[in-house]
């Protein structure tokens, strides 16, 4: 096959599953929407869980995405140095997101700023973020994409502690910040924390944990432990399916860490909502597929 062709078969098979996953949200979400809705008590978190497996249902049926906010398009791209379209990956996932966009359709959420109009089309200055990680000689590219959408990114924040405030002042930031702006993201969340040197460092972490599938945990068992608590301390605010209360407020916390300055603490972290929509592909070199987050997807 020629590179245009290469080129074309894998733009055509990231849209197909971009409109997919906007629709049909990943296994792991889906059961454990369901292991939460079994554990609430309360007429109205009852029935929001009710109204939230309808909405899956609807937009299995209606063809239709499961959010009006289909959110920003990131790109988590683990890439082996042999994968043969290692030059072109930026300008696939960029005609990905454009004929996504107009085939399944998604809302345009893309604003170019300071110029403050929007592009239409889901693509704009450095619009979709893509993330590269490089995996020394491997000839397969694993890509996590998610629709980052408003509310769901609105509680993201991320800084600097200093040493001394340790895991104690790391835990308050987060629960500080799961009190105020926890609310604004479509309950049930996954948390997502990173722990590192700096903003921005802990700010990627605390993303990349987006993408971990519910039911892990980080290797190291004090960090296991620490999502373990937090998960526990988020959940007894109560916020409930929607913020409307009820006995659980998170689906998880995932903890993504690197070794830090010892002078500071760099903390971050990052909230999915419930309608949590993600999806990873690995693609072998003759760009045949394998889809790890929806097991029963055709495309
Ligand atoms: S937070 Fe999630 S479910 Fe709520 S409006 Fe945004 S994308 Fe949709």
């Amino acid at each position: 096959m020629d590179i245009e062709k290469q080129k074309s078969e894998m733009t055509d098979t990231i849209a197909k599953f971009i409109k997919y996953f906007g629709k049909i949200l990943p296994d792991d979400i889906q059961k454990k929407l369901k292991e939460l809705a079994e554990q609430e008590e309360s007429p109205m978190a009852k029935l929001t869980y009710d109204t939230m497996f309808k909405n899956q249902e609807l937009a299995r049926d209606l063809d239709r995405p499961s959010c009006q906010d289909t959110g920003v398009i990131q790109f988590f791209a683990k890439v082996g140095t042999k994968f043969p379209l290692i030059d072109h990956l930026e300008e696939i996932f960029t005609n990905a997101v454009l004929k996504a966009t107009k085939e399944a359709p998604l809302r345009h959420n893309s604003v170019q700023t300071f110029d403050e109009y929007n592009t239409g089309t889901n693509v704009g200055y450095r619009t979709p973020s893509i993330n590269y990680e490089i995996i020394p000689n491997s000839d397969e590219i694993n890509l996590d994409i998610y629709m980052a959408g408003g509310g769901c990114t609105l509680p993201g924040k991320a800084m600097v502690l200093m040493p001394g405030e340790g895991y104690e002042g790391a835990t308050k930031f987060i629960l500080d910040q799961m009190t105020s702006y926890g609310l604004n993201a479509c309950p049930p969340l996954l948390v997502g924390v990173g722990i590192a040197t700096s903003v921005e460092t802990a700010a990627v972490l605390s993303k990349k944990a987006l993408m971990r599938p519910l039911g892990s945990h980080n290797p190291n068992p004090k960090a296991a432990m620490m999502e373990e608590e937090l998960e526990k301390s988020i959940n007894a605010i109560g916020l409930g399916p929607q913020g409307f209360s009820g006995a659980n407020s998170v689906m998880g916390v995932h903890i993504e860490n690197a070794a830090r300055h010892p002078s500071t603490i760099g903390i971050a972290v990052n909230t999915g909502c419930w309608s949590h929509r993600r999806g990873n592909i690995i693609f072998h070199p003759d760009l045949s597929y394998e889809i790890t987050s929806h097991k029963e997807v055709v495309l």
